[in-house]
């Protein structure tokens, strides 16, 4: 399985899922909030025809997720899978958008495997302010990858849930010092660090301190705040969460902006 991100933050995001191989092989697109010329771009440095993917997952409304999806959905005549209130907010994914694009949409359920080609997904709600909001375990070629970004708490994730992952891309947003002492008005701090915002690096780094899978092997920090991060400083936080959890040897790596992180993992 491969798990590849194109872009990551809040000016837009979007990754590719692959799995499998010959008339098996599956690729998703997980959330596309960027102009569709940048997602074809970076998707064709991998080799990937964004017009030939075999579906489109939705994490939530939210535009830097959500913009996109159903043109690529569209152009490449493939599925959507989100949940149907994650559509019904946003004007670029509403009922008559997805009927004139024709569309076809697969609602999931939180908490519920479904297929998607060659990889299982299971949706994750997580904490975040727009309703609802997930992120996904993915199972193929015998591995188990997570995605897990815009959520203010890691309740969502417990030991049980991760225990199992080989690799996980997870969200270091932002630093809590740089975010208190920073330029955003009050409500915007309040929102980015409250319990449905966004997670710090903190955040991510007591959760690898905590529960880091045992056999967790590729690791990426993504959504990555460009006010109120800095990625050396997102590195160090799980870098010594990681060391104090005797995994010292498992580099984490930063999602670009705009750009290509590919982690591959063979079974
Ligand atoms: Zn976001
Ligand atoms: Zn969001």
């Amino acid at each position: 399985m491969e798990v590849v991100t194109l872009a990551s933050g809040s000016s837009g995001n979007c990754a590719l899922i692959r799995a499998g191989s010959g008339l098996d092989r599956t690729t998703l697109v997980l959330d596309c909030g960027v102009a569709l010329r940048t997602a074809r771009d970076l998707a064709l440095v991998l080799g990937v025809e964004l017009g030939a993917v075999d579906g489109v997952l939705l994490s939530h409304h939210h535009s830097d997720h959500s913009a996109k999806v159903l043109a690529v959905a569209a152009r490449a005549r493939c599925p959507l899978w989100a949940h149907p209130q994650a559509l019904t907010t946003h004007p670029s994914t509403s009922e008559s958008e997805r009927r004139r694009r024709k569309v076809d949409h697969r609602p999931f359920t939180s908490g519920q495997w479904f297929e998607a080609g060659s990889i299982r997904c299971l949706p994750v709600r997580l904490s975040h302010d727009a309703e609802p909001t997930h992120g996904f375990l993915f199972e193929a070629d015998g591995v188990r990858a997570g995605f897990f970004t815009d959520l203010g708490t890691t309740d969502a994730l417990p030991r049980e849930l991760v225990e199992d992952l080989e690799l996980l891309v997870l969200e270091s947003n932002h630093d809590h010092g740089m975010l208190r002492d920073g330029r955003y008005p009050p409500h915007l701090k309040r929102r980015v660090g409250g319990d449905q915002g966004h997670l710090s690096n903190g955040q991510a780094a007591e959760l690898l301190r905590d529960r880091c899978p045992p056999g967790l092997r590729a690791l990426a920090l993504a959504h990555l705040s460009e006010r109120n991060n800095a990625p050396s400083l997102a590195l160090e936080a799980a870098g010594q969460a990681l060391r104090d959890a005797g995994r010292g040897e498992l580099e984490p790596q930063v999602a670009p902006k705009r750009g290509i992180l590919r982690l591959e993992l063979a079974t």
